[in-house]
């Protein structure tokens, strides 16, 4: 892609927004939701025609139910189908522990919701719809910066319909881990690194198949399996880079390994015919040192990719959404802050993504690792695992710490008088 400095190239036709925002996913539709309901001329590009893959997290924690709480969506919002986890459960080398406990938080919503993310996502454009303000582009693909010499001012997009340009005062990259928004705008990645990998697969759920159980650790294996009524969503976690290793014994072996853990697969597995049905995920834990240009903010898995370690990686987008409106909405309505200003946002929001990402390199190094690297003798429950097992107490501060995360963030940004609420 080459750089762009636009109006001087010829393009298909060029719109002017005050916001532009990279990305469909949570971060972005809830930033979007929240600048339209401030009044903010914004749009959302999302490349894809629909919300609807399979390649994504599917957990909404207890903040994130408060947040929507807050908007005055969470009626609707938990009347979409979904499931409820309490208490987080483990098999660790046979020794059953628990790992936390959401029914001893203090909090109005003390479950995580699963729901499919293009639910969320789909809820949130809906109840956008009614911001004149906020408009979403579907299958629109940023593919390049608009740079006015050293400030990025908008984006150039590929549409069905040819190239536009997207003109914006301010633009936010909210396009993912593999954010080409702030490739082109040279922001440094700094990789933290993760020991595992996560082939993410769904096998079939009769309704008659219960089990408390989260998690799974064996010598040599791991795995995580999500009740989501008509099926079981399984993450079987393997040693960094083995997914051929993986692929080379072939699909029964690995199901094989699966059911030894997990019985209640058993007839399941029958729905995972080749390994197309399976995905895998390349974990990487890792965060920009900057996340601004002159004109330019990266939130959520542009700014740092977070591992699957606690599920948290989809909350923590919807808390920067969350803390960018607070902090910006009203100066965007005078234009772009200054990129000192833009900077708040990293400011409040690095302190929370360090500490939760240090959480998980401690869980990888503490307990996934140990377990990944197999071996002959039976698995001995990890000192930290033990600790939290013993102590309801200990399970409590797991729950506070999967379920709310640290500095929960509150709507703060207001609503325009014109978007009929409050
Ligand atoms: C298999 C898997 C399982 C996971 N499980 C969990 C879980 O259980 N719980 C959890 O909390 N997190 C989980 N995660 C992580 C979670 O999905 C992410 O942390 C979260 O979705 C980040 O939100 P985001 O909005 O920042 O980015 P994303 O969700 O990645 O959204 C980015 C969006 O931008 C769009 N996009 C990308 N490039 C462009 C472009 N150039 N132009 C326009 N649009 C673009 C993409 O199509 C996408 O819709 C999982 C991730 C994976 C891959």
């Amino acid at each position: 892609m080459a750089e762009t400095d636009t109006p001087q190239h010829t393009v298909g036709h060029s719109v002017r927004v005050r916001c532009c925002i990279v990305g469909g996913g949570p971060a972005g539709m809830m930033l979007g939701y929240l600048l339209g309901r401030a009044g903010i001329d914004v749009v959302v590009l999302e490349k894809h025609a629909d919300f609807f893959r399979d390649f994504r997290g599917d957990t909404v924690h207890p903040s994130t139910l408060q947040l929507m709480d807050e908007l005055g969506l969470i009626d609707g919002f938990l009347k979409l189908p979904h499931q409820r986890l309490q208490t987080m459960d483990g098999l660790f080398g046979g020794t059953k522990v628990r790992i936390a406990d959401l029914s001893r938080l203090n909090t109005k919503y003390p479950f995580i919701a699963f729901m499919p993310q293009w639910d969320f996502l789909n809820f949130l454009r809906k109840a956008g719809g009614r911001f004149a303000s906020l408009k979403v582009m579907m299958s629109t693909e940023a593919v390049d910066l608009i740079r006015r010499g050293e400030t990025i001012a908008g984006v150039r997009a590929e549409t069905p319909d040819g190239t536009v340009d997207i003109e914006a005062d301010l633009t936010v990259a909210c396009d993912g881990r593999h954010s080409t928004v702030r490739e082109r705008a040279g922001l440094e990645v700094k990789e933290i690194g993760a020991p595992m990998d996560v082939l993410w697969f769904r096998a079939g759920r009769k309704p008659d198949e219960t089990e408390n159980l989260f998690a799974r650790i064996e010598p040599g294996r791991m795995m995580v399996t999500f009740d989501r009524g008509d099926y079981w969503q399984c993450a079987y976690v393997i040693a960094k880079g083995q997914y051929d290793a993986v692929k080379a014994r072939g699909l029964q072996a690995l199901l094989d390994d699966v059911v030894r853990m997990a019985p209640v697969l058993r007839s399941g597995v029958a729905d995972v015919k080749s390994f197309d049905d399976i995905k895998l995920l390349t974990v990487a834990i890792n965060r920009l040192p900057r996340w601004t240009r002159p004109g330019l903010l990266c939130i959520g898995d542009a700014a740092h990719a977070m591992s699957p370690v606690g599920g948290v990686g989809v909350n923590l987008a919807v808390q920067d959404a969350v803390a960018t409106a607070n902090l910006l909405a009203e100066k965007l309505q005078r234009g772009c802050p200054s990129e000192d200003e833009l900077d708040t946002v990293r400011r409040r929001r690095e302190f929370p993504v360090k500490m939760t990402q240090a959480m998980q390199v401690i869980v990888q190094n503490n307990i996934i690792r140990g377990a990944l690297q197999g071996g002959d003798h039976p698995l001995k429950v990890p000192l930290l695992l033990r600790l939290i097992s013993a102590s309801p107490w200990l399970q409590g501060i797991a729950a506070r710490f999967v379920a709310l995360g640290v500095r929960p963030e509150h709507v703060r940004s207001k609503a325009a008088p014109a978007s009929g609420i409050q």
